[in-house]
């Protein structure tokens, strides 16, 4: 049986991991991403390693529990894809271990699998797509036969994304141009299986885990919510850029001013002010804007999309919010446009992905 601190030192093999093999995950996602894998996992794991370290009544005390916290710190600190993946991956695997104070490594496999089924529905990934589940899939799998030979399996998958063509996210943009690369996600997978086989064969002494204490980077909203009128839809613009989504939205505002207007938030760029997504930002903004009319999230590529999805997935989002598939700009302006005017969110929500059908040639 494996009790939360099992969990505790898989999570620390993972961060350790990670900061061994950060150079070369970023270094794997250039030729066929933004050069930032590397990076977004060390930022996620050393808080996922500072959240499980922090005591106090707060600390979790299950293998449920600390899965699902570390997966809720990679969902808020990663800024890249893989943040809300890896944290779907780890919240849905700690949600199917309830909260049992020991888990069977049946149970476990069985919660992976579930995991790994998650971690597909969210990113619309299957294996052959060069893509994490390429190691993610084959490794769990081999779970059945033991740790180590799950994680060589990662290993072995990874290693096989190199012929692929990408047809998931950032580097399906380069089409041919992707294969012959290892894919980064895919890589890091193959760590975190191995990490896992890791915290299996060592000894039952814990970690050397630092009790720094928990630096809580609880975003709060911020409180510019001008009183605007109730019963309306309020919109949330996701960008992975905070000038794009401040701009859409002064440009949505002044498109459909006049009357009265709906609660508008940007959510862009990460906590730290660069480019990417953040969890808190998206929260803060849906809680700025929600009237009880329901909200509708706009998101521009990739890791907006995903994180705006698993957040609607583990229904932490205002009852009514709704990821609506629109163009980012043209789809803000057209939701700000009706919401303003009192339109219910399935009006909001056709009207802004009727900008799809609005050609310019
Ligand atoms: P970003 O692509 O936003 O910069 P990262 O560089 O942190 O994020 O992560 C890239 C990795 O995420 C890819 O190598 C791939 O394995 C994984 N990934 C991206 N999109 C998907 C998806 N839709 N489904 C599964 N995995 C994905
Ligand atoms: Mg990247």
């Amino acid at each position: 049986m494996r009790d939360a601190d099992f969990f505790r030192r898989w999570m620390a093999a993972a961060a350790a991991a990670v900061e061994r093999e950060a150079a070369r995950l970023t270094e794997l996602d250039s030729p066929i991403g933004d050069a930032d894998h590397g990076s977004n996992l060390l930022r996620g794991f050393v808080a996922v390693r500072a959240a499980l370290s922090a005591e106090g009544p707060e600390s979790p005390q299950s293998p449920g529990a600390v899965l699902q916290l570390a997966g809720r710190t990679l969902i808020s600190t990663v800024g890249g894809a893989s943040g809300p993946l890896y944290g779907t991956l780890l919240r849905r695997t700690g949600k199917e271990l309830g909260e049992a104070a020991e888990v069977s490594d049946e149970a476990l496999r069985e919660a992976l699998h579930a995991g790994v089924g998650a971690v597909a529905r969210l990113g619309g990934a299957a294996p052959g797509d060069k893509t994490m589940l390429d190691a993610l899939v084959p490794g769990v799998a081999e779970l059945s036969t033991s740790y180590r030979a799950g994680a060589e399996a990662a290993e072995q998958g990874a290693q096989a994304t190199v012929p692929l063509l990408a047809r998931k996210g950032r580097a399906s943009y380069l089409g041919e141009r992707s294969i012959g690369h290892q894919d980064p996600g895919a890589t890091s997978s193959a760590l975190l299986l191995a990490a896992l086989a890791e915290a299996v064969e060592s000894s039952r002494t814990p970690a050397p885990v630092s009790s720094a204490s928990k630096d809580a980077e609880e975003t709060e909203a911020a409180g510019a919510a001008e009183p605007t009128k109730a019963g309306l839809v309020g919109i949330v613009l996701v960008s992975h850029s905070a000038a794009v989504a401040e701009a859409v939205a002064e440009l949505a505002r002044g498109l459909a001013s006049g009357g009265p207007m709906t609660a508008v938030a940007a959510a862009g760029g990460t906590a730290e002010g660069g480019l990417g997504t953040s969890a808190e930002r998206i929260l803060a903004a849906a809680r700025e804007v929600d009237r009880g009319a329901g909200v509708a999230l706009l998101a521009d590529l990739g890791s907006s999309v995903l994180t705006v999805k698993s957040l609607l997935a583990e229904g932490e989002l205002p009852p009514g919010s709704r990821l609506v598939d629109a163009p980012f700009l043209e789809g803000a302006v057209a939701a700000v446009v009706t919401a303003s005017a009192g339109a219910p969110l399935p009006v909001v929500e056709s009207t802004a992905t009727e900008a799809y059908t609005y050609r310019k040639t």
